[in-house]
Parts: C-alpha cells; sequence; structure tokens
C-alpha cells in the first residue's frame, strides 16, 4: 500500500475523501486482523474498488459493514458488494453493523435493493446478509429482516465499541458515527453530521482524567466543509473547539473528510490552526486501488 503521510500512517484507509456530488464518495475500511475487513459505508462509485479490494483477499472470514446512514454516497454500493460476497466467498455472509436509529431505513434501503431475505426452495430462509443494530449502550441485537424478531444479543467483535449517534439531515430519521478499538487506538469516526458534540462528549467520558488524555492515542476523522452548510460542520465554525481538542488531547490526530474542496480546506487550516496541518491535522487521501 502507498505511503500518503510523512511520519503518519493512518489506520483507516479511504477509498474516496469527499461529498456526495463530488467523483471521491468518502467511504473508508479497515483491517482489525488479517481474517476480517471492515468497510465504512460504501457508494456506488467505489463498489468495484471494494469488490477488487476483497478479490485479492482470499482468506478473509469476516466481512463487516458499518453503515453511518441512507444517503446515496453511503449506501448505494451495499448490494453490489453483497452479492460480490456470495459469489467469492461462500459461506461468508455480509454483516452490517448500523446505529438502532437507521436500521428500519437500511432494511428498506436493501429490501429495494434486491436483498431481501427469500424462502428457499428447500423451505430455509436465504439471506444475504446479516444486520446487528446498536443501542447507544453498545448492546446489539440481530435482525435478519423488517419483520423479523429481534435475536440473541451480539458477541461485539473486539474492535468494535459503539455507534455514536450525531444529526445530519432531517429526512433521514437518523445518522451516526463510529467509535473503533484498531491496534490500540482508538478511532471516532464521525460520519456526516452537523455537530461536534456528540464525539466530544464521548472522549471527555471515555477519558475523565487529564492523565489518561495525555497518553490517548486517538485518530478522530470528521466531517468538514469549507462553505456554509446546514447539513455538514463547517470547518471555520469548529477549529477553535478543534484547537482546544488538540490540547486536551496531546497525542491525538484529526483527518478531515467528505470535503468540498481540498485547496480550500488547506489553506484554512493553515490560517486557522497554525503549524497543524500535517503534523496534528491532516486531510484524509484516496488510496490509489
Ligand atoms: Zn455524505
Ligand atoms: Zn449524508
Amino acid at each position: 500500500m502507498s505511503v500518503l503521510y510523512q511520519n503518519f500512517e493512518p489506520e483507516l484507509k479511504f477509498f474516496g475523501v469527499m461529498n456526495g456530488y463530488s467523483e471521491s464518495h468518502t467511504n473508508a475500511f479497515f483491517f482489525p486482523d488479517p481474517e476480517t475487513i471492515v468497510l465504512i459505508d460504501l457508494s456506488a462509485l467505489n463498489m468495484h474498488k471494494a469488490s477488487r479490494l476483497l478479490e485479492n483477499c482470499p482468506n478473509l472470514k469476516h466481512i463487516y459493514a458499518c453503515v453511518t446512514h441512507n444517503h446515496y454516497d453511503h449506501v448505494q454500493g451495499l448490494e453490489m458488494i453483497a452479492f460480490s460476497i456470495r459469489a467469492f466467498f461462500p459461506g461468508i455472509l455480509l454483516t452490517l453493523i448500523v446505529d438502532e436509529s437507521i436500521r428500519e431505513e437500511t432494511v428498506a434501503h436493501l429490501d429495494t435493493g434486491g436483498l431481501k431475505t427469500i424462502i428457499n426452495h428447500a423451505g430455509e430462509e436465504d439471506k444475504v446478509y446479516e444486520l446487528y443494530s446498536f443501542d447507544q449502550y453498545g448492546t446489539a441485537y440481530s435482525f435478519y429482516s423488517k419483520d423479523g424478531k429481534a435475536l440473541q444479543q451480539m458477541l461485539k467483535p473486539n474492535w468494535f465499541v459503539r455507534t455514536l449517534p450525531t444529526t445530519h439531515s432531517p429526512r433521514l430519521k437518523g445518522s451516526s458515527g463510529f467509535a473503533f478499538m484498531i491496534h490500540e487506538k482508538l478511532v471516532v469516526f464521525s460520519g456526516d453530521t452537523n455537530q461536534l458534540g456528540p464525539y466530544v462528549a464521548f472522549l471527555n467520558d471515555m477519558f475523565d482524567h487529564q492523565d489518561d488524555r495525555d497518553n490517548a492515542q486517538i485518530e478522530f476523522y470528521l466531517d468538514v466543509t469549507t462553505r456554509k452548510n446546514e447539513f455538514h460542520l463547517n470547518f471555520m465554525d469548529v477549529c477553535d473547539e478543534l484547537t482546544k481538542l488538540l490540547s486536551s488531547y496531546p497525542k491525538a490526530k484529526i483527518i478531515l473528510m467528505h470535503y468540498d474542496d481540498p485547496v480550500l480546506l488547506e489553506r484554512q487550516v493553515e490560517r486557522a490552526m497554525p503549524g497543524m496541518l500535517n503534523n496534528r491535522v491532516y486531510l484524509a487521501r484516496e488510496l490509489g486501488l
């Protein structure tokens, strides 16, 4: 894999890094261990890249997709990847992980995309994916269809910490970020959001003493835009809070994503947070795949 930054190897790799109007939709992935891949959202634009990546990893035993919300730049590739997994990994189902608030919308989206669970000729349920929705306490229940009953509680994968519900678009029932533990680093992924509060509150909850904050290894992936927009954070509106966050957490790094204009954003970071660009604050970069 290519080196994207000097002296920094982020835990998350990106198929794309910009907003829904661009040719580079913000979708990411990581390998918590050599047999497991976790996709974070998947748009139609990135589904071929994701499919090729999976084909090149024949030893995978677990394939997850964490879904932040049901906008097209985050979910329209899920149908294809579920069918690719069926073709290339017999016996493995795509496991979707969502916040409780977006479960229904996600299942409805997948139903219309052809992933509805059916009863096959042998009278068994024929599933193309399984879906686990987590509540805010990090408890998971599995559902196999919109009408399906809650089955047993899921055993949390060791890389999963919790979903981080946020606000984004009033047209959607919900939207959430995720917290992961990857190679002993806490990775906070905002998803699409128009507020910073839930992530800062989560971090301050996790690390309530300055001693712990001093040593916390954190990568914080954050949705920002350069132009004002009611659905996303405006970088200039949050730069002071981000500066404060970085001084409370001296080992944290912030990776900006889902942006609209990388050139202008870099200029804004340089101006508003002097000395931080490519040192504590980075722009997410697309991995050449
Ligand atoms: Zn988006
Ligand atoms: Zn969105």
